[in-house]
């Protein structure tokens, strides 16, 4: 998986805040993750680091905690949910 810099992983995440979303919605969804594995978003084992807009988040590594990656909700016509998409990962 290729990681970017800080810098640019900042600018792709854009502004960020304390989550507030209630996560159970995603129970279950697969999501791709800067370690270069799949995972399963399960709200007790998935850390999210932050929120920011336009639905995108900042999940923490579940198998190491040195990766998050920013994690956009994928929306057809602004209205269907299609799942979790990776944008970029970052080490920390
Ligand atoms: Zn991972």
């Amino acid at each position: 998986m290729e990681l970017v810099g800080e810098e640019e992983f900042n600018a792709i995440a854009g502004k960020m805040m304390s989550p507030r979303r209630n996560m159970d919605t995603f129970n279950g969804d697969d999501f791709l993750c800067a370690c270069g594995s799949h995972h399963k978003f399960q709200k007790d084992y998935i850390y999210v680091v932050s929120e920011g807009f336009n639905g995108k988040f900042v999940f923490m590594c579940p198998s190491n905690e040195n990766l998050i990656s920013v994690i956009q909700t994928k929306m057809k016509w602004g209205i269907f949910y299609q799942g979790l998409e990776y944008l970029a990962g970052t080490e920390v």
